[in-house]
């Protein structure tokens, strides 16, 4: 695993604390969002960032170069400069209305393209040219995105006033017509959830039917369970057709370890007779270099998603780098609260995308010293374990046989499911 980040003494960093980043070879803030650091683990170059557009991971775009077509003149995509969150402050002030104004003196063109959901933000009142590109540039450039996250976090990464932020999300709330709703209303929202085959009969059966959208999914259990393999394998189905258990969409895979492999996909795509080709191209990979590159990976995610059609999001593992990270520091509240904001990230994801599945993989300590009797205990703690809706914990069976017990979930029976890994991918 990849070491990426140390202060100058080299020990580990502390939120809010400076420390160079060997990734980049620059100087970062622990906790902080940095889209220089992003751009430079996505694709490699410095200062690459006034021609990527945020979220745009190809796996066909891995080996982005100079070269001018890899960068669409109709792809949205907005200059960069030096942006430290919150510096934006003292643009805003009161007109003598008393009401929040935004001046633009930022010498900045604007370019976001003319997407319905930016055509939407742009049309809530008191959004002029300034506020918009703030918003987009912090990656809120959908109704949804900005009803659904905290107003601190809009107001952290967008620099953004509170007043200013308020009224935002309270048009954005009343755009979308969120509020109470009746029992019924959430029944016919559930009659929609659709679910995605394992590619085992019985492991189907134990979610209830295949893995289910709109909800983010634990799969944790020791080394060599087969969460990874059944990550990839749902990367591969998700792609199918309705009628053979898929969604037909793609999938969004952020390896946190390095355990992705494509040759896998090209056997578990042979075994459904699907094209590789295709079946790779449908998979948008992020390797996430640290854990604060991986909360940037998430955070930059719902264009992607809207323009990738994207259905399905792996992060494998969840909270490795958080462990390696932020070992022997005596800071287990930070890690756990930035493993939570992470979790709930990707819970509003799905909040915004009721066609999505996200799939979380959590190692379990196996370690005599850390493990008091209980197998059910995940490596994230209780965090996790609240933020996820459905858990599944994974343990080995017979030879390739591994068995799959429901641990956690609002709505289904307690039960085991007994599955094979096989060269052509799940089954029974
Ligand atoms: P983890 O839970 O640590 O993510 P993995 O999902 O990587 O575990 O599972 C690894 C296991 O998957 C291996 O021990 C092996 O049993 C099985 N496996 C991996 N590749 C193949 C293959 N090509 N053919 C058959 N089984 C495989
Ligand atoms: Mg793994």
């Amino acid at each position: 695993m990849a070491k990426a980040s140390e202060t100058s003494n080299g020990s580990q960093p502390t939120i809010g604390e400076p420390y160079y980043c060997q990734e980049c070879k620059r100087n970062h803030t622990k906790g902080k969002i940095y889209k220089e650091h992003l751009n430079f683990a996505k694709f490699g170059v410095e200062d690459k960032s006034s021609d990527i557009e945020a979220g745009d991971t190809q796996l066909e775009d891995s080996n982005v170069t100079e070269d001018e077509e890899s960068f669409p003149e109709d792809e949205e995509y907005l200059p960069e400069d030096e942006y430290l969150p919150g510096e934006m402050d003292e643009d805003e002030v009161q007109n003598e209305n008393g009401e929040d104004e935004d001046f633009d003196n930022e010498d900045l063109p604007l370019n976001i393209g003319e997407s319905e959901c930016v055509d939407a933000v742009k049309k809530l009142p008191g959004v002029g040219e300034a506020t918009l590109k703030k918003l987009i540039k912090a990656g809120f450039s959908s109704l949804e995105s900005i009803a659904y996250t905290p107003p601190s976090i809009i107001q952290e990464e967008s620099g953004l006033g509170d007043k200013t932020t308020a009224k935002l999300i309270k048009a954005s709330m009343e755009k979308l017509d969120i509020g109470f709703k009746s029992a019924e209303a959430v029944w016919e929202h559930r009659k929609n959830i659709a679910r995605i085959t394992t590619g085992s009969q019985e492991l189907d059966n134990l979610f209830g039917g295949g893995i289910e959208t709109g909800c983010v999914i634990e799969l944790f259990g020791e080394f060599r369970t087969g969460k990874t393999q059944l990550a990839h394998q749902l990367c591969v189905n998700v792609q199918l057709p309705k009628e053979d258990g898929g969604l037909e969409g793609n999938a969004l895979y952020i390896d946190t370890e390095g355990t992705f492999r494509p040759e896998r996909i090209i056997q578990m795509a042979e075994g459904l007779d699907l094209d590789h080709k295709k079946v790779l191209k449908n998979i948008v990979f992020g390797r996430a270099y640290n854990s604060d590159h991986q909360v940037l990976l998430i955070k930059e995610a719902t264009n992607l998603i809207r323009e990738k059609n994207i259905k399905l999001i792996v992060v494998d593992s969840l909270i490795g780098h958080f462990r390696s990270e932020y070992v022997g520091r005596g800071t287990l509240a930070n890690r756990q609260q930035t493993i939570n904001a992470h979790l709930h990230d990707l819970l509003r994801l799905t909040d915004i995308f009721p066609e999505l599945s996200v799939i979380v993989t959590n190692q379990v300590q196996s370690k005599p010293d850390v493990f008091y009797g209980n197998p059910t205990v995940a490596a994230g703690g209780n965090i996790v374990a609240h933020g996820s809706t459905i858990r599944v914990y994974l343990r080995k069976g017979k030879g390739e046989q591994r068995v799959a017990k429901m641990i956690d979930a609002p709505h289904l029976p307690e039960g085991e499911a007994v599955f094979s890994i096989t060269e052509n991918g799940i089954n029974d």
